[in-house]
């Protein structure tokens, strides 16, 4: 990283033009259209519900609403579900500042994937802006846990992700991947990995009125010992979402992060807690604008399939 690169990394971004897409929500079926706006400095990631007179919704823990097979944000009253793969999309390719307009109360599935939400940021374009970036940088380490199921929060000095998954699935099992966060290794590693649900899953979420979207074309479909709708993206695409879903549910933390986060068999639940507890305590981070020294260049992707230890980190 050159460190004209560096220096443009401590600004805030916004994009450069309007852009658009529609499509339909994975668990309500209801048509959206959705437009990206560039946003003035220190705005923040803004949904805005066209349908509602332009009710603003900010991407913020605070908004959480409940939580269970995908991040819904709530605001007086006011839901939009689903918002993790278009989060997790901005808040990897560094956009601080942005208006997500919406004209329905969930943003369309696409493909399953961040890929199209990455093509739309790609048409937009990037402009820095003059406002330095504040970042949150861990200075302590912190758990929550909820069963065999945690996550973790360890000083770093750049934004790192660890994502472990255990599926007793002949297609799926131990899967885990690490990465250091930025646009370009998201667009390699993650972007394109899909949702996933399990067949024998389907009739309980129907019944609880979720995936009424849900296609073949959407979702990527286990049976009981197979891919019903191959082939995967990546032997390993499970795992791949589940870190693309947790960076959408960081994106909440309202700044970007300085951090290595350590998710093993987490989901959405887990992660909005998880932020919840970090910004209530103040004492686990510090906001600095300063750049990060950028770290040697580490494989950027290597499956492990022991917990990782952070003694050292
Ligand atoms: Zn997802």
């Amino acid at each position: 990283m050159s460190l004209q690169t560096a220096a443009e990394n401590s600004f805030q971004q916004t994009i450069v033009k309007a852009v658009e897409t529609h499509g339909i929500g994975l668990h309500t079926a209801v048509k959206s259209h959705v437009r990206l706006l560039p946003a003035p400095p220190d705005t923040g990631i803004v949904f805005r519900r066209t349908d509602l007179d332009g009710f603003e919704i900010e991407a913020h823990i605070r908004n959480v609403a409940r939580v269970s097979y995908a991040t819904s944000l709530m605001k007086q009253g006011v839901l939009l579900s689903t918002t993790e793969h278009i989060l997790a999309a901005i808040y990897a390719c560094g956009i601080d500042n942005i208006y997500i307009e919406i004209d329905a109360l969930e943003l369309p599935i696409l493909d399953g994937s961040a890929q199209p939400y990455i093509e739309m940021l790609d048409g937009a374009g990037l402009r820095r802006q003059k406002r330095r970036r504040t970042y949150l940088k861990a200075v302590k380490s912190m758990e929550v846990s909820d069963g065999d199921r945690r996550i973790g929060i360890y000083p770093s000095s750049e934004f790192r992700v660890t994502c472990f998954v255990d599926y007793s699935h002949p297609k799926v099992g131990r899967q885990e991947v690490e990465l250091a966060v930025n646009s370009a290794t998201f667009r390699r590693e993650l972007a394109v990995a899909r949702t996933f649900g399990f067949l024998s899953d389907f009739d309980g979420l129907r019944a609880m009125g979720l995936i009424r979207g849900g296609t073949l074309e959407n979702a990527i479909v286990l049976t009981a010992d197979d891919v019903m709708n191959g082939p995967v993206r990546f032997p390993d695409e499970f795992v791949r979402h589940k870190a693309l879903d947790l960076i959408g549910d960081l994106a909440l933390i309202g700044k970007p992060l300085r951090a290595h986060v350590v998710a093993h068999k987490a989901g959405h639940s887990l992660h909005t807690q998880f932020v919840t507890r970090l910004l209530a305590e103040s004492s686990l981070w510090v906001e600095t604008h300063a750049p990060e020294a950028p770290q040697p260049a580490k494989s950027t992707l290597r499956p492990r399939f022991s917990h990782p230890a952070h003694a050292t980190d």
